[in-house]
């Protein structure tokens, strides 16, 4: 791979960028947007490109909101996105269990995270026990209620704002059967808000791993399976593709991994320019990059 080049602003360059691709497939938090601050010229941006005929995804690690809460989101800054367009970390996991690794009808998973991996099982019949709900007996008393339960086909982890020990407890019983499954949304090492780091999914799933020695399937960006579900549902061609992010490790990694045509970072999210062509080195950073997503529109 050459080293990663930065696009200029003539509209002829940006335009044969474009055209190599058919498919777009967008990290969202630190490329739209950041939390809850729509990033200048999104909207303009992804118009010419739904204008050149490109196909979008919307493809987020994060684990917090379901494809519809999502969706919502797209709306409330104004950005027409149909829920099928989103494809997150959460549905990416709920869609595993139930259609690849086939969770039987009797089995449920306990859940370490909030509401979007909540709707996203549900949405897939998937029973589930634990996450938003609070536990039903003191904290204090966790040891008592710790240990093996038959009915349990797997411990699901993404990130959890109301985390305790007891929770961890809880899952660290089930996972020492060998049998149950370890599976991850994600495993971010941070997450980014309010122009701060704060401990992302993978710090949910950490101390499990440290107590028990075994690491999760994690089914967020970088992982193939994670392409492999976006491929097969979209009809994917991975050679008229390009992946646009923030975060090496994770989007840029992914398009990488999975041999995209292309990949595109922007400078409005977790990596910086530096890590950009120091990743360039090894042969790890992306195509080009921007300083933010709308001077693609030149
Ligand atoms: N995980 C959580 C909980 C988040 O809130 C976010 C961003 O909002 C992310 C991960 C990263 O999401 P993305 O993959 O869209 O950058
Ligand atoms: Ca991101």
């Amino acid at each position: 791979r050459g080293a990663p080049r930065k696009l200029t602003g003539k509209k002829q360059e940006l335009d044969a960028f474009i055209d190599q691709f058919e498919y777009f497939l967008f990290d969202c938090d630190g490329v739209l947007w950041q939390g809850n601050v729509l990033l200048p010229k999104v909207v303009e941006t992804l118009e010419m490109l739904r204008n050149k005929g490109k196909k979008l995804i919307f493809v987020t690690n994060n684990s917090s909101k379901s494809r519809e809460a999502y969706s919502k989101k797209f709306a409330d800054f104004g950005i027409p996105v149909e829920v099928e367009e989103v494809f997150g970390s959460s549905y990416s996991t709920a869609i595993a269990i139930s259609r690849v690794y086939k969770i039987p009808k009797d089995k449920r998973v306990f859940v370490i995270g909030e509401q979007g991996i909540e709707h996203e099982l549900a949405a897939e019949g998937i029973s589930y026990f634990g996450g938003s709900a609070p536990l039903p007996f003191p904290e204090d008393d966790v040891a008592e209620h710790v240990g093996p339960d038959p009915s349990v086909w797997a411990v699901v982890t993404g990130l959890d704002r109301k985390i305790s020990y007891a929770k961890f407890a809880i899952a660290g019983g089930y996972l020492q059967d060998p049998n149950v499954h370890f599976f991850a949304t994600n495993i971010d090492s941070t997450f980014p808000t309010h122009g701060k780091l704060l401990p992302g999914a993978g710090t949910c799933a950490a101390p499990l791993t440290l107590m028990t020695g075994r690491t999760p399937i994690a089914f967020g960006k970088p992982s193939m399976a994670m392409m492999d579900s976006i491929e097969s549902k979209y009809s994917l061609d991975k050679s008229k593709a390009c992946m646009v992010g923030d975060r090496l490790n994770t989007d840029i990694q992914f398009g990488l991994r999975a041999g995209l045509k292309g990949t595109l970072a922007v400078l409005t999210g977790v990596s910086t320019e530096a890590d950009i062509l120091k990743a360039g080195e090894v042969g790890e950073g992306p195509d080009v990059y921007l300083d933010c997503l709308g001077d693609l529109l030149g």
